[in-house]
């Protein structure tokens, strides 16, 4: 049940695609939708269809040519190099804390032997 309401639902994910496209997801927006398009065909394809309106139509009106399916891989490999460090960090932190809650109980044990002794 826990499990289900944490997952992303296609809904969702589809309508973060366009905050995706421009990049404006935050990390852990992030985090869930890329989880949920390297599981979910559908919404990988709505991804592609959306962004080569976006991002295709944009390239055009600038005359610029481009490989939309390149353009798009890049955008998912940016995308998961950004969960990657979000994630490393997210971890990082928590282990500092853990280290931070465990020196101040080592202080609290060290105060009270002190006052003891
Ligand atoms: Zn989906």
């Amino acid at each position: 049940m826990k499990k289900n309401k944490e997952r992303l639902q296609c809904i969702h994910a589809t309508k973060m695609i366009p905050a995706f496209i421009l990049r404006e997801l935050s990390c852990r927006e992030l985090e869930r939708f890329m989880e949920h398009m390297e599981e979910c065909e559908n919404c990988k394809e709505e991804l592609s269809i959306q962004f080569l309106v976006e991002v295709g139509l944009n390239s055009l009106e600038a005359g610029n040519t481009f490989d939309l399916q390149e353009e798009l891989n890049t955008a998912l490999e940016e995308a998961r190099k950004k969960v990657k460090i979000y994630r490393f960090f997210h971890h990082g932190l928590f282990i500092l804390e853990c280290i931070g809650i465990a020196a101040v109980l080592l202080l609290a044990v060290l105060f009270v032997l002190n006052f003891a002794g």
